[in-house]
């Protein structure tokens, strides 16, 4: 989606003081001083997100002496309401958090879990996989949502200060309401025919009927109101009691229009469901890098297997070297074959045998390493080596199915005055999610159910993605830290994208380590994505640059993708300075902001 103009708060007040100094592109102007910027440099902390109200609602917790974590909960709430089909109380999410004291590195995975009377064959009837479509506007495809309880255990981890006094600045803006932008509209008007299916979704993003005008103020006050209950009983609120209620009613009967003449699937989610969902507290993947150590999620998500994997194999080439075709080259055939490992060994770890230490181990990614070759290039599908087994060159496994994964999502960093960094991704999965919102509540449904396998593969062969009872889909998201050799941190990114989060985050990665691109120039360099897939996707920057044909002369093809993720990220600059940089074009320019911008 673009985002060519940006969507402006009409009441969050924000201090001049708290506006970024820019670089890269014009500014554009904003209301109530909330500028956008794609780069800011300066003290006190910064914050990096696609959207400026949600920037500021971080800059402000900041501010007020709130630190990283509290800072990021505070920006994640905010684009529950400025970005209500990308990420919500209805979706997921991981949570990547330095520890300046300890320098060390902590994660949560906030991941949806399926129904605990879920097995394979939830997409299936009939003895067939049920239409893509169908599954995604459905109750079945809704698992327990796990972000108020992400928002609750980073808080009771590492915050200072209460959820109900982070969610205040999110609680104001869907109460008093964001000015509609083009986004928000063509976003709107992308959905609008399955919003029309249930009436509350209608109510609320087709106001008086009608797709939202640009300009219009846009209120969501069921929203605030479920904020300040949030806030007022802890997130403990969505998963027992009236809420929760409501939300298993939603999901096992969605309230759709009979005269829509659509079928919206019930799911069989229980209140069982909700009471027993827990995070998880579990260690991140690490990856040493040139010195680097790369800290990301390990499963259930496939981020930081996959990128660190791949970042493995690209050691053994000096990247700062290379001719930019070499170093595309490179880049996208270690995300081929990291793609293949991925889809033949990552599932959820509490249902599957994860050989997540093996996958990021270098042993392993030189056994893969020495399939690449300098004037060739693989045929996809690659199949999987065995990480337990390193065996070199090894080509003798077979391809697990790839699973479709939405492209909406969305990505946020912060540091504070302490060092302390936060590194989260979170979303509802497809723009739109399930497209059923919770009647009275103001939030919708994720459908992130279908992130799973739909079916067994045929002919047989073992995908560690199935659906199961309480079990957590494989996602693509890669929140990811980098410290240097004192545990001090680098630069922190993520994106969104769906599987493209992997190889966005490793593109942008490996231009800001290897290639010295500024970190704004690096998130802003056309991109490329390859996933074991025939075709690689790139953006029109590379589809019309002299790199394509040098590409192709080596065995390369391409098909185009107009806009690859959303990047955002932060960067420690020497005596306690951030930088915080964003897309300076993709999604019409992210928003970068610091607490006292350097002159
Ligand atoms: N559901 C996807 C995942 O977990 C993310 C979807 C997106 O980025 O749009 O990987």
């Amino acid at each position: 989606m673009t985002r060519p103009v940006a969507r402006r708060l009409a009441v969050l007040a924000v201090s001049a003081a708290v506006m970024s100094v820019g670089a890269a592109a014009p500014p554009s102007a904003g209301q109530n001083g909330v500028e956008k910027e794609p780069v800011a440099v300066g003290h006190g902390g910064a914050v990096a997100s696609v959207d400026p109200d949600a920037s500021a609602a971080g800059i402000e917790v900041l501010r007020g002496g709130g630190n990283a974590v509290d800072a990021a909960v505070a920006t994640a709430a905010a684009l529950g309401v400025t970005e209500p089909y990308s990420a919500g109380i209805g979706g997921g999410g991981y949570f990547v958090y330095y520890d300046a004291v300890s320098r060390t590195v902590h994660t949560i995975d906030g991941r949806e879990t399926a129904p605990l009377t879920a097995d394979e064959n939830l997409f299936v009837e009939d003895g067939k996989a049920i239409p893509f479509a169908d599954a995604v506007s459905s109750g079945l495809s809704v698992g327990t949502p796990g972000t108020p309880a992400t928002w609750q255990t980073a808080l009771d981890s590492w915050g200072s200060k209460r959820l109900g006094t982070l969610l205040k600045p999110a609680e104001r803006l869907a109460r008093d309401g964001f000015t509609v932008d083009e986004t928000f509209r063509s976003q709107t008007a992308s959905n609008e025919t399955r919003f029309r299916y249930f009436p509350d979704t209608a109510e609320l993003f087709l106001p008086g009927g009608e797709l939202p005008v640009v300009g219009s103020t846009f209120k969501n006050p069921d929203l605030a109101r479920t904020y300040e209950e949030l806030g007022r009983k802890g997130a403990g609120a969505l998963y027992r009691g009236k809420l929760a209620h409501d939300i298993v009613d939603t999901v096992n009967e969605p309230p759709v229009d009979p005269q829509a003449g659509y079928t919206a699937r019930p799911g069989d989610l229980s209140l069982k469901d909700l009471s027993a969902y827990r995070t998880k507290r579990q260690a991140p993947t690490k990856t040493s890098y040139r010195g680097l150590d790369v800290y990301a999620m390990a499963p259930s998500s496939s981020g930081g297997t996959t990128v660190g994997e791949a970042l493995n194999i690209l050691e053994s080439t000096d990247l700062s070297k290379a001719s930019e075709a070499q170093y595309l080259h490179r880049y996208i055939e270690a995300s081929r074959i990291a793609f293949a490992d991925r889809g033949r060994w990552v599932g959820d770890p509490a249902f599957e045998d994860v050989p997540t230490k093996e996958l990021v181990s270098q042993k392993y990614a030189d056994a893969r390493a020495c399939l690449i070759k300098d004037d060739a290039v693989l045929t996809s599908p690659v199949a999987p080596g065995d990480p337990r087994n390193p065996a070199k060159c090894d080509t003798s496994g077979t391809a697990a199915p790839t699973t479709y994964e939405g492209d909406s999502t969305t990505h946020l960093t912060v540091a504070d005055k302490w060092g302390n960094v936060v590194s989260y991704t979170l979303t509802i999965e497809q723009t739109g999610g399930s497209a059923i919102t919770v009647p009275d509540r103001g939030f919708i449904l994720n459908n992130e159910l279908t992130d799973f396998s739909f079916t067994p593969a045929s002919p047989a062969v073992h995908d560690p993605n199935l659906p199961g009872p309480g079990k957590r889909p494989r996602s693509s998201m890669s929140p990811t830290i980098v410290l240097d050799k004192h545990g001090k941190p680098v630069v922190a990114l993520g994106s969104p994208g769906g599987a493209t989060i992997i190889t966005t985050v490793l593109q942008t990665l490996t231009g800001f380590l290897d290639r010295g691109l500024p970190l704004v120039d690096a998130i802003a360099a056309p991109r490329a994505s390859q996933r074991n897939q025939t075709t690689t996707e790139i953006e029109p920057g590379l589809w019309t640059s002299p790199r394509k044909a040098e590409l192709e002369a080596i065995g390369h093809g391409f098909r185009q993708n107009a806009e690859i993720g959303a990047a955002t990220g932060v960067q420690r600059l020497p005596n306690g300075k951030w930088l915080a940089a964003a897309e300076t074009e993709r999604r019409g320019g992210g928003s970068a902001m610091v607490v006292s911008p350097a002159p």
